[in-house]
């Protein structure tokens, strides 16, 4: 710590750096260039539909938009991460983030925390949770991964990783708008390339389909093989409480999202009364929404998804929290960055194999023997394809 002191009102005095031109105690005199934002629509192989779907809530998802950080620094690192959304809301992200995106112009890169709170703030009167922070996300993620790349160290290292590699299931493949006969094909070819559980999609308006489904695939996979079901929230407490002693002796490793993602007690009582783990918090938009479920122990397993809380810097402070009050931990898709973050739980976590963003990436993760191993490059380990920067519908440069 430095002994200087500073006098006078305003920034100077609560020791902003950017106003005292002194670097920050984290910081290796770099400063931050510039920030390139760009939106990616990214159209999927085909239309997919969940339990929302079929209740009539949600039409088909036929894309996934996401918002891309690029952020370079004086010394020539660069970060990238981003954020996402489904069926609306990404020109929004895009638009927010590159109204506050100005601010880290000239700022220490590794200094993360202290850059979140003035971006969070510079946003703060349409809100400090939801569509806000998720454009912020995509920025915070890109500084976590310069910070890791200046350490020469994968981000789960630089986090301080317990494993070098995550039990990881695939999701993508059990969908509802996929007939019976396609998830068994689906499942057998996740568990050939190394994906180590099955996870379909339920919820159906007809219980009996549900029931035929879940039959089947735990026939195709055997008794062994770790098995997860997924209601996108579309039960009510009565067929949710039905369905989960039905579910018991299919010896599940859990129930996903049985209710509404807000029904905090409803949670809670299923996940007192089943045998059958309950997982839920991937529609969850905050720390703030996390900490109801958290404080309640309304569920077994946390399944937060680091860009809609905000980004890394909010997901560990979430991780924290779960982990103290003794929940597993099985964070929703963008598994390029949650591979990292499930690293670095102390408790053996889940990481969720969805491969539909694999074209804008360079690399692929590799999964053996049921796990995702860790990638050893620096950072996240990913860089854009020439695929991505085609799918590119608007970017923008602030800074030089
Ligand atoms: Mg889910």
């Amino acid at each position: 710590m430095t002994s200087e002191t500073t006098t006078g009102t305003g920034p100077a005095a609560t020791g902003d750096p950017a106003a005292t031109g002194r670097p920050t105690a984290s910081g290796a005199g770099d400063r931050i260039r510039s920030v390139t934002l760009s939106s990616v629509v990214l159209p999927l192989p085909t239309a997919i539909s969940d339990a929302k779907v079929l209740a009539g809530r949600q039409r088909p998802m036929t894309e996934v938009v996401l918002l891309f950080a690029e952020i370079r620094s004086e010394q020539g690192l660069e970060g990238i991460g981003f954020s996402y959304s489904k069926r609306a809301g990404g020109p929004a992200q895009y638009a927010h983030a590159k109204e506050v995106a100005d601010l880290l112009i000239g700022e220490d890169p590794s200094a993360i925390p202290r850059l979140y709170e003035r971006l969070l703030w510079a946003g703060a009167s349409v809100g400090r949770s939801g569509l806000a922070t998720q454009a912020l996300a995509a920025l915070d993620i890109a500084l976590w991964d310069m910070k890791a790349k200046r350490a020469s160290l994968p981000l789960a290292g630089l986090l301080g990783a317990h494993r070098g590699s995550v039990r990881t299931y695939n999701t993508s493949g059990g969908f509802l708008n996929a007939p019976l006969e396609e998830v068994r094909e689906n499942a057998a070819r996740s568990l050939d390339a190394g994906i180590g559980g099955i996870k379909i999609k339920v919820g159906h308006p007809d219980a009996a389909v549900d029931r035929a489904r879940v039959s089947a695939v735990r026939e195709t996979i055997g008794p062994d093989t770790p098995l997860m079901v997924d209601a996108n929230q579309q039960w009510d407490r009565t067929t949710a409480l039905r369905m989960g002693r039905w579910l018991e002796p299919f010896d599940l490793v859990w129930i996903e999202e049985p209710l509404d993602a807000y029904d905090v007690e409803g949670h809670k009582h299923l996940a007192d009364t089943l045998d059958t783990p309950i997982a839920t918090g991937e529609m969850l938009a905050s720390v703030a929404e996390h900490v109801r479920l958290i404080d309640a122990r309304a569920c077994d397993i946390i399944q937060p998804d680091a860009p809609r809380v905000g980004g890394i810097t909010q997901f560990l402070r979430l991780a924290a929290l779960a982990d103290h009050a003794g929940l597993q931990l099985a964070p929703h898709f963008a598994m390029e960055i949650h591979l990292h973050l499930a690293a670095a739980y102390p408790r053996e976590p889940w990481v969720e194999h969805f491969d539909w963003l694999d074209p804008l990436f360079e690399q692929r993760l590799e999964t053996k023997d049921g796990r995702m191993l860790v990638p050893e490059r620096p950072g996240l380990g990913i860089t854009l394809s020439e695929r991505c920067r085609a799918l590119t519908r608007d970017t923008v440069t602030l800074g030089r």
